[in-house]
C-alpha cells in the first residue's frame, strides 16, 4: 500500500520530540495513508513509525490485526533500507 513517506518521517520527528503520553488528544500527526490530522490516541503506529488513524485501520485493512501487519512489513522494509537515518533531519513546523 501506497504512503506518505514525508509524512513518516515527520510522525517518526514528532513522536520522539514530545511527550505524547501526556498529550494523548492534540491533532499533532498526520496519517500517512489519507494525510487527515490524528490525536495519538485516535491512531497507531509502532513508534511513531506509520502511524495510521483508526478510519483508515477499519476502512483499508478491515479491522487492527490486518493493519498492524502492514505496519511490520513496511517497517521491515525501512530497516531495511536504513531511510531511518534520514528523520534526523526533519525539520518540525508547530501548528501544521
Ligand atoms: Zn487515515
Amino acid at each position: 500500500m501506497e504512503y506518505d513517506k514525508t509524512i513518516n518521517k515527520e510522525n517518526i520527528k514528532k513522536f520522539k520530540a514530545h511527550d505524547i503520553f501526556f498529550d494523548t488528544e492534540n491533532k499533532k500527526f498526520k496519517c500517512v495513508l489519507c494525510k487527515r490530522k490524528v490525536a495519538i490516541s485516535d491512531s497507531s503506529s509502532i513508534t511513531g513509525y506509520f502511524l495510521i488513524c483508526n478510519t483508515c485501520t477499519y476502512e483499508k485493512f478491515g479491522n487492527y490485526a490486518e493493519a498492524r501487519k502492514w505496519q511490520k512489513q513496511e517497517m521491515d522494509e525501512f530497516m531495511k533500507k536504513e531511510v531511518y537515518r534520514d528523520t534526523d533531519s526533519v525539520i518540525i513546523e508547530e501548528g501544521k
